[in-house]
């Protein structure tokens, strides 16, 4: 693994692979609640999107697909706006 690029401390890194810019999560258990409106013609209007999680959410590095440890996953929900 090259260290070429300088080291910010506030940069998540897969520990694995060493990448640092794609990441995923998984939601185990989650409820999607679709609200449609329905139009004069017979069609649907979608309005929202609502979800809620009721399992474990795990953040995964999207290069090597290795699953990120607790620690990472709480500083990556602290970096997400
Ligand atoms: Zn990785």
């Amino acid at each position: 693994m090259s260290n070429r690029e300088p080291a910010i401390a506030n940069r998540l890194m897969c520990p694995f692979c060493g990448n640092n810019t794609d990441f995923f999560q998984i939601a185990e258990d989650a409820i999607i609640t679709t609200h449609f409106r329905q139009n004069a013609d017979g069609s649907f209007t979608q309005e929202e999107n609502e979800s809620q999680i009721l399992g474990q959410i795990k953040l995964f590095c999207g290069s090597c697909e290795e699953e990120l440890p607790s620690e990472f996953f709480d500083r990556f929900t602290e970096m997400v706006f």
